[in-house]
């Protein structure tokens, strides 16, 4: 099929939702994705920092075809090897002790804020408030767009379930204001993504725990973004030393497959009993074994450590183009999930890019995210920062607007 054929589909059939780039997508090599019409790109955005391992991964690809040789689905009426290896994965390398698999971020989330509500209700205890942080993101479902701090996307969505209290990030004095004997839980990302590829200052999360455990409330960390070496750590909670109570995973556990993940201490787990949760598909035999191949090679030592070296040099790289150009902001973020702050010229920047043959992401609307691949290489860095300094330098991009 023709490019515009294609994309008149979308526009005749789809619900009226994505502002899609008008490209089709066919296939892809590592950090490189190809279209239809046999153009190449550079991939800084691993779907939204989904593709950790790149495109058409080897280990990932051979666990899909073995699997659904097999068998793809059969329900959680039964047992998995594959569920429940890299449940055992999960737990014996993060601060959690079991584990609950889902099929994306939100649900995750959602069964995160059912989780806190349980473990408040069996100990009689009437705590229903969640305590969120500006400009957080958790999801689209209703509970999860309520932890949201969007007021514009809630709006048209109103009434949302109650109880959700937002306070500024990084501000722990607010968090401690906030809490009050209703309050059940703080809910933060460890570097927001969406909002703004913020980190998490250290004394924020240590604080944070501190007054969880002072004030008999959980911690629940949403590492849907920042977790799976993301930030050059397996979770982002272990960069910090930080422990939370709960924690969700989900973008890069599949390297792409639909899989996510709540996780908790076992003090809070325990209060889920058969009936209170549950899913159709979630942590099938296919995602398992796709989620098992993708967190057995991010968890190697190596692995992680080439992913805080290459995001070191990505991160100065940025700085130096910053420091360069006056009117790019300071640069942020953690590992390989970093962003510039690049005005009211984001979206030209981005689609420039796109006409260069690399692809980005945004986060708000005056910020470029990067996010690529975590297998990506200092050459392959070089070869962006070369086109993206072309672009920043050139005169056409120097009258923006910070
Ligand atoms: C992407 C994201 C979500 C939502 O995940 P979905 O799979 O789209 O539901 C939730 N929280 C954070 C931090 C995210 O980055």
């Amino acid at each position: 099929m023709q490019t515009n054929e294609i994309i008149g589909l979308e526009n005749k059939y789809h619900m009226n939702l994505y502002n899609r780039i008008p490209l089709v997508l066919e296939r892809g090599n590592g950090v490189y994705l190809y279209d239809n019409e046999g153009n190449c790109y550079l991939d800084f955005a691993a779907g939204i920092a989904v593709n950790s391992l790149g495109h058409n991964d080897p280990d990932v690809t051979k666990a899909i075809k073995d699997q659904a040789e097999k068998l793809i689905h059969g329900s959680n009426l039964y047992h998995y090897e594959s569920q429940n290896k890299l449940a055992k994965i999960l737990v014996g390398n993060s601060s959690a002790d079991r584990v609950f698999f889902a099929n994306s971020g939100a649900e995750a989330n959602e069964a995160a804020l059912k989780l806190t509500r349980r473990y408040f209700y069996n100990q009689n205890q009437p705590k229903h408030e969640i305590i969120v942080a500006d400009r957080s993101f958790h999801g689209r479902t209703l509970a999860t767009l309520a932890a949201t701090d969007r007021p514009k996307y809630q709006k048209p969505f109103q009434p949302l379930p109650t109880g959700f209290k937002v306070v500024p990030f990084n501000d722990l004095k607010a968090a401690e204001d906030a809490i009050t004997p209703e309050t059940a839980a703080i809910m933060v990302e460890p570097v927001q993504g969406e909002g703004g590829v913020r980190p998490a200052s250290q004394d924020y999360l240590t604080g944070l725990r501190k007054l969880a455990d002072e004030k008999n409330i959980l911690l629940i960390f949403d590492e849907v973004q920042t977790g799976i070496g993301r930030t050059g750590h397996f979770f982002a909670h272990q960069a910090y030393g930080v422990e939370p109570d709960i924690f969700t995973s989900a973008k890069a556990l599949g390297n792409g497959v639909p899989i996510s993940a709540l996780l908790a201490k076992e003090k809070v787990a325990k209060s889920f009993q058969p009936g209170d949760h549950a899913t159709t598909y979630g942590g099938n035999p296919l995602v398992c074994s796709a989620a098992l191949a993708t967190v057995n090679k991010i968890i190697q030592p190596d692995f992680l450590s080439s992913v805080r070296e290459t995001g070191q040099y990505l991160k100065e790289s940025l700085e130096n183009l910053s420091e360069e150009v006056s009117w790019l902001g300071p640069v942020r973020g953690m590992g390989l999930l970093l962003a510039v702050k690049t005005g009211d010229k984001t979206k030209e920047l981005m689609t420039a890019l796109r006409k260069q043959g690399i692809l980005v992401l945004t986060a708000g609307e005056d910020l470029l995210r990067f996010a690529p691949p975590l297998i990506i290489k200092k050459e392959e860095i070089d070869q962006f920062i070369k086109v993206f300094k072309s672009l920043v330098k050139d005169p056409a991009f120097n009258r923006i607007n910070l």
